[in-house]
């Protein structure tokens, strides 16, 4: 078997593991549903609404839809207007959605497995960004990176800004993920 293939047999593997353990939990969510709780608790404020949520999950805007309103149900997450423009809502994670999210990642079989893996979980990491954004190209998808990676960012006598909105941006926003980021340069 070839490389690719045998890589793409791997990741197939380790997504459908990672989507039995978000199934698993005690809230019984669809794995949809938790994508888009790990997306949420790290997206901007320019990308928290349900049409980035879609777009980032790459499903129809009906089908997110319906998905947020079954976190909101469960008290997973909260929506709220945009004082300048009423037809936005953010949306943005309560306490108990927050902790599902912190479970997903630092409690489950990945974290386990990971931290058996010491150093080389790093290298790994970098291999499989580059993999991810290279996958993304190919698809004409945006990167949905980093705001610190992003070739927007600016900084000035005033502080850090963004580029594109030219609204400031504070450091911590710029250690989340956006749907406007553009990679500074291509994988
Ligand atoms: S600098 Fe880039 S990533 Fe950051 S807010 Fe602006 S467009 Fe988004």
């Amino acid at each position: 078997m070839d490389p690719a293939s045998r890589l793409y047999l791997l990741l197939e593997r380790i997504g459908h593991l990672l989507r039995v353990e978000a199934r698993q939990l005690p809230e019984g969510l669809d794995p949809i549903h938790a994508h888009a709780l790990t997306y949420l608790a790290r997206a901007n404020r320019f990308s928290d609404t349900a049409g980035a949520v879609a777009a980032y999950l790459g499903v129809g805007k009906g089908s997110v839809s319906q998905s947020l309103a079954l976190l909101g149900r469960r008290g997973l997450l909260t929506a709220t207007v945009d004082p300048q423009d009423r037809r936005r809502r953010h949306l943005s994670l309560t306490r108990k959605g927050k902790a599902v999210v912190a479970r997903l990642l630092s409690a489950g079989g990945c974290a386990a497995a990971a931290a058996t893996l010491g150093p080389a979980a790093d290298r790994l990491e970098g291999d499989l960004t580059r993999l991810l954004a290279a996958l993304q190209q190919g698809h004409g998808g945006r990167t949905f990176g980093v705001c610190a990676t992003c070739r927007h960012l600016v900084t000035t006598g005033q502080g850090l800004r963004c580029g594109l909105t030219d609204l400031p941006l504070s450091r911590a926003e710029t250690a989340q993920i956006c749907q406007d980021h553009a990679p500074q340069s291509p994988p």
